[in-house]
């Protein structure tokens, strides 16, 4: 079964290491160093929302009914075959922001500067590498997992394991991830 991303809501402490971490993972330099210096600058594909003393990373979820592919008029919204993740082909953008208008996550970004879709590729790159996506490998506190459904209900297991033993809190997790890596996966 295909590893996904998973989010651990309470780890996050909106370090936003995330979102700088994906923005230099889409320059061109592919550093942090080089990609400060870029113009115009690379942009991230995910979003640390604050909601009142939290903090929640937004991104595409890769829904396996894509609102974005349905809509977009040129097939520039497209699914990879092989990871499976939601992407957009930017030669075929056209920029008329449907799938910013359809996406119920706001997991699409309408590029001003480049009148082109963006929105979270899940890092093929990487992944093709065997390495995690960036906003994972980034990420400090756990709340970011790249893992597959089977490896993320064992952690959870020895959570709620830990908890009746131990009397840990276990953490809280997005329902939405996991319901659609286990539709998705094969
Ligand atoms: S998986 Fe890659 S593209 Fe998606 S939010 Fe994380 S770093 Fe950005
Ligand atoms: S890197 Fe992790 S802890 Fe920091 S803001 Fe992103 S998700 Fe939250």
């Amino acid at each position: 079964m295909s590893r996904t991303i998973f989010t651990v809501v309470e780890n996050c402490v909106a370090c936003k290491s995330c979102e700088i971490a994906c923005a230099v993972e889409h320059s061109q330099s592919k550093t942090l160093a080089g990609a400060i210096l870029e113009t115009p600058p690379p942009q991230r594909r995910i979003n640390v929302e604050g909601v009142g003393a939290y903090s929640y990373p937004s991104r595409c979820q890769h829904c396996s009914d894509a609102s974005c592919i349905t809509a977009c008029p040129t097939g520039a919204m497209q699914r990879d075959c092989g990871t499976d993740a939601v992407f957009s082909d930017s030669n075929k953008c056209i920029g008329c922001w449907m799938c910013v208008v359809v996406c119920p996550f706001g997991g699409v970004t309408a590029d001003q500067s480049s009148k082109k879709a963006l929105k979270c590729d899940r890092c093929p790159e990487r992944t093709a590498r065997g390495e995690a996506p960036a906003c994972v490998a980034a990420c400090p506190t756990g709340t970011l997992l790249y893992l597959t459904p089977e490896e993320f209900a064992a952690q959870r297991r020895q959570a709620t394991a830990r908890a009746a033993v131990c009397g840990e809190q276990p953490a809280q997790t997005n329902g939405m991830d996991i319901l659609r890596s286990l539709k998705g996966a094969n």
